[in-house]
């Protein structure tokens, strides 16, 4: 009988770092799948449709729900974000190890339906440091870089729910611990 994937939910603020410290996760272990969310936000410059996100339009991702197509959704600073859930399901009955990177409400959700998956909170040093790094990507308006950093607040207070906090000064320390909790073997 072949063993069920494990699925690991990454959590954070927006900012944080979470893009870099999963990038590293597939480069160094090929073996984890990253799930390719769903979202009606518009693509940042660079984003590809299909392999940062499946950009669709707000109709779309309403059938979807309606479907019941999504492991979960949530509304995050006027945009929805969803997790598909067939393939997630095929790819932990397949033995795959899964990968969400998704807000709080969506982590949540997964507590629920998968008890069992191990959840990680991303937190950045401070608020000034977060701050900081989501003005320097540039890539947000200054109403939606407000919104981002009132969530921020209200997510950072949920992190007890975790369970695990991950801080993250130095981004490879940061990606080494999540590779232990992970249990994934280090390769130096
Ligand atoms: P961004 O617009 O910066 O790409 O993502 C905004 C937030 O949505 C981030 O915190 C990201 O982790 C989260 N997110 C991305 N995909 C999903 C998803 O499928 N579900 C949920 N609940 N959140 C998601």
């Amino acid at each position: 009988m072949s063993s069920l994937g494990n699925l690991t939910v990454l959590t954070g603020p927006s900012g944080v770092g979470k893009g870099t410290i999963v990038r590293k996760i597939l480069d160094n272990h090929r073996d984890v799948w990253l799930s390719i969310s769903a979202t009606t936000r518009q693509p940042r410059s660079g984003e590809i449709d299909g392999q940062h996100y499946l950009f669709l339009e707000k109709k779309e991702f309403q059938k979807i729900i309606d479907k019941e197509g999504f492991l979960e959704w949530a509304s995050f600073s006027n945009n929805y974000y969803g997790t598909p859930k067939k393939i997630v399901k095929e790819k932990i009955e397949k033995g795959t190890n899964v990968l969400l990177e998704i807000e709080l409400e969506g982590a949540r959700q997964i507590r629920k339906s998968f008890p069992e998956a191990l959840q990680i909170f991303i937190a950045p040093p401070n608020l000034y440091e977060l701050e900081k790094r989501i003005r320097g990507r540039g890539t947000e308006t200054e109403e939606d870089i407000r919104n981002r950093l009132a969530i921020a607040n209200k997510e950072i207070i949920a992190k007890k729910e975790f369970d695990a906090v991950v801080v993250n000064k130095d981004i490879d320390q940061a990606f080494r611990e999540i590779e232990g909790l992970m249990g994934l073997k280090t390769k130096i």
